[in-house]
């Protein structure tokens, strides 16, 4: 870990800033063959300096990881990270991130910091020697973000490509275009001028959730027209702590799938209920076979607002955090409670 400290203009407060690095894009760069390979050295890390910031920069770098190689294991160690600086007086916090699993990183740590300052979750779609190279713009972009007095309270917030998401709703839309991350419904809550944040829209208060371990074994399965209970019943075992399910529509599910489903339930494995539809909330609207308003009777649990991969970061949170029953229904029922 290393300190540097940078002076911008005329500025009153310098602000103490914690970049946590942790591989994806914006730490790699292009090989001869024009594959994109991690580096030994973190290139964003190194080249901080030409950052022209108002702010301290503390660097840590944390992983060398894509994001595919990301699990909860790792959110959580970069959680503690940030409540360790947070304690030693740090204003705000910048993490780098593969964009593959940002938004479950970006959501986790959402759900399980105070919100007491700024945390801004930022990646690239090009590696730091393509042409057009992102990576090092979304770096002083969200530095600018987290050391901006009116980020505070605002959650974490994805900053890309010009652009401030909150963390509980956006999401990866493109495999590679650098305005990938998008929230759907909503729209971001706020842009980056030209060295700060304009924020116009301001986010609900959402319950956070204390935990210092996280579970395994929570799943995220997709309905499809035609689907029968074989992959339900595949999790029909002892080990499976809990099920996301993304449902048709405004959330219904085929009727083959509801005796396999039952099985689940009869396990008391819980089962959350979201919709495989970008946008929209679920609900239980439909009284049929397979329809929303039989899977809420039989238990499911509907959690509106958030996608599977949220959502399923939402229940392994409460399961960590040792909800059960009607604390985990409340917890997992809408992205803002
Ligand atoms: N596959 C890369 C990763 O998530 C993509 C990225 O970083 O944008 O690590």
């Amino acid at each position: 870990m290393w300190v540097r400290i940078f002076f911008w203009k005329e500025v009153d407060v310098v602000k103490k800033i914690l970049a946590i690095h942790t591989g994806g894009t914006i730490s790699m760069s292009q090989n001869a063959q024009g594959d994109v390979v991690p580096n030994a050295k973190n290139p964003i890390a190194q080249e901080a300096t030409i950052l022209a910031g108002r702010v301290q920069l503390v660097t840590d770098e944390m992983f060398n990881l894509p994001s595919p190689h990301v699990t909860p294991v790792e959110m959580l160690k970069i959680q503690q990270r940030i409540l360790r600086a947070e304690a030693d007086g740090i204003d705000g916090v910048v993490i780098t991130h593969g964009t593959d699993t940002l938004e479950e990183t970006a959501y986790f740590l959402d759900l399980t910091l105070p919100n007491t300052i700024p945390v801004v979750v930022t990646g690239a779609m090009r590696s730091s020697n393509e042409i057009g190279s992102d990576g090092m713009y979304n770096f002083q972009s969200a530095i600018e973000v987290a050391a901006d007095d009116a980020s505070q309270g605002n959650g974490v917030m994805v900053v890309m490509n010009d652009e401030i998401h909150s963390a509980r709703y956006v999401t990866k839309t493109h495999t590679t275009n650098v305005a990938t991350f998008r929230t759907p419904t909503f729209g971001p809550i706020g842009i980056v001028a030209k060295d700060h944040a304009v924020y116009f829209q301001q986010l609900i208060r959402q319950a956070t959730c204390q935990i210092d371990q996280v579970i395994d074994h929570v799943y995220l399965i997709k309905a499809y027209a035609g689907m029968d209970g074989s992959l339900f019943d595949f999790l029909d075992n002892d080990t499976t702590a809990g099920v996301v399910i993304e449902g048709l529509g405004a959330g219904n599910l085929p009727p083959r799938t509801l005796p396999a489903v039952q099985r689940l339930l009869d396990r008391q494995i819980p089962l959350v209920l979201v919709s495989r539809c970008y946008n929209g909330v679920a609900e239980d609207i439909y009284d049929y076979d397979g329809g929303g308003i039989q899977l809420r009777k039989m238990g499911l649990m509907l959690c509106q607002g958030l996608n599977g991969q949220k959502a399923r970061i939402k229940l392994l949170v409460g399961l960590s955090a040792g909800l059960t029953g009607d604390d985990l229904k409340d917890f997992l029922r809408t992205a803002v409670s």
